[in-house]
């Protein structure tokens, strides 16, 4: 009896979590729309999409190579017109020794 109810225990764990998973995805999608409706408008890019995914998955643009990068990791060089991120330190270092070259 009590492996029974192990069982059930563990269909009702696996149902619970399903529904959180379907919930939670449900709300990502609606949200990518709204933000896609949003700039429907705008004038379409690669990089333009790259900073809306940017915007929903709480990422940065990496403007030096391309590659979106969570925040939380990202190299930043504070610039005068704002921050500027970098996905390497590579990147970054790369970035500040074009522009002083360009002068
Ligand atoms: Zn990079």
């Amino acid at each position: 009896m009590s492996f029974l109810s192990g069982v059930f225990n563990f269909l009702m764990m696996m149902f619970l979590f399903r529904a959180a998973v379907t919930i939670f995805t449900a709300l990502r999608l609606m949200s990518r729309r709204r933000v896609r409706r949003n700039t429907a408008e705008a004038p379409k890019s690669p990089f333009l999409d790259a900073i809306e995914e940017s915007r929903v998955f709480d990422t940065v643009v990496d403007e030096y190579c391309g590659v979106i990068v969570p925040e939380n990791e990202a190299y930043i060089l504070m610039e005068d017109d704002g921050p500027r991120y970098f996905h390497s330190w590579d990147c970054r270092q790369k970035y500040i020794a074009e522009k002083k070259a360009k002068g």
